[in-house]
């Protein structure tokens, strides 16, 4: 019987530990900025009016054909700067660590009650 509770001390406690060790193992989702997508069509719709004015210049458009197609990426870069900048604020406001002395303002290692110094680093931590 005592060696049964042994068995299932041991079980529970290895079971525990794996746990614990796969949780802390686990990486963070690395933070994809909300403004990526934005930035990437940016970046093309420049791309794309570069390369009209070249083709323009070579003579492979109309002025027709270049007045319609730049107009019409001038809108469309017009909207990306505009949500980017609708975007940016909420990034400007990302969450700052509040000094409540849980969590460490060098390496944001988090305690469960305030402490002077931070276990992980050693700096302090008020
Ligand atoms: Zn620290």
């Amino acid at each position: 019987m005592v060696l049964f509770i042994v068995a299932v001390l041991l079980t529970a406690g290895t079971l525990l530990f794996t746990l614990f060790v796969r949780a802390k193992d686990i990486p963070e989702p690395a933070p994809v900025s909300p403004t990526l997508h934005l930035e990437e069509r940016k970046a093309r719709i420049y791309e794309n009016l570069r390369d009209l004015q070249f083709e323009y210049r070579v003579g492979k458009l109309s002025d027709e054909d270049y007045q319609k197609t730049k107009q019409g990426l001038q809108r469309e870069l017009s909207i990306t700067l505009a949500e980017l900048d609708g975007v940016k604020p909420e990034v400007a406001a990302a969450p700052a660590p509040k000094p409540d002395g849980k969590t460490c303002p060098y390496c944001g290692a988090k305690f469960p009650r305030p402490l002077k110094f931070c276990g992980e680093c050693g700096k302090a931590m008020a």
